[in-house]
């Protein structure tokens, strides 16, 4: 292993306990992040950034999110190994290679072109087998629908309806699905998390205030 890439594996595991002590429970999800590398997501001008807990930009007016909120939305999603997850808001490809290594398949849709591109090919050259797509994703994906959970992040105003009913419904023995989202304007959002209970029927629960880009309907 060159020096390079030890130094950033120590900053990692450093990252890790940061947000631990921050409050980070869900030591699976822990566990993801710290075999991720994030500098990787970012420019090289950047490298040396990627393991503060930090929001940083990657081009466009879009930012990777703070590590803090990645493991914190992830912790709500609560993703088990095989389940169908949509993010919405690809950016850098980071949070979609975190749900990669929790054994999920990811299907993740990006508005901004060359975003999506340059998050198709990085994180095929990583490895990561993800499911991406260029367009709206305040509309889903409902060819590939449903979903066991669905991930936003970006600033919603509102929950769009849409993507509520790309959930799957509840059945006997299985919970419906869930989605996590920022609701607010672009002074902080509620983490809210909805959890699929029938038809048309969800549990609402909110939880802390985020400060995200904004979800952007075309
Ligand atoms: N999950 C990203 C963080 C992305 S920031 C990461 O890990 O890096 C939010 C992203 O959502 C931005 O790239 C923005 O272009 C995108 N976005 C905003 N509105 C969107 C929409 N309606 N559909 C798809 N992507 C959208």
């Amino acid at each position: 292993m060159r020096r390079e890439d030890r130094q950033f594996q120590r900053r990692r595991a450093e990252l890790v306990d940061e947000l631990r002590r921050k409050g980070i429970g869900d030591e699976t999800v822990l566990a993801a992040i710290g075999r991720v590398s994030r500098h990787l997501f970012l420019e090289p001008a950047l490298h040396a950034r990627a393991y503060r807990d930090e929001a940083l930009p990657i081009g466009l007016g879009q930012t990777i999110s703070q590590p803090f909120t990645v493991a914190f939305q992830t912790a709500l999603l609560a993703p088990v190994s095989g389940e169908r997850i949509l993010e919405i808001g690809t950016g850098s490809g980071y949070q979609a290679s975190v749900l990669c290594e929790l054994g999920v398949r990811v299907f993740t849709i990006e508005r901004h072109l060359p975003l999506y591109e340059r998050a198709r090919y990085l994180l095929g050259e990583l490895g990561y087998r993800v499911v991406t797509r260029h367009g709206d994703g305040t509309q889903g994906w409902a060819a590939v629908a449903p979903f066991d959970g669905i991930i936003v992040t970006a600033a919603a105003k509102t929950v769009p309806q849409i993507l509520l009913g790309q959930l799957r419904r509840p059945s006997d023995d299985r919970p419906g699905g869930r989605m996590v989202i920022p609701v607010g304007g672009s002074f902080g959002q509620t983490m809210t998390v909805l959890t699929c209970t029938g038809a048309e029927s969800y549990h609402v629960r909110e939880t802390e205030t985020f400060s995200f880009v904004p979800l952007v309907s075309t």
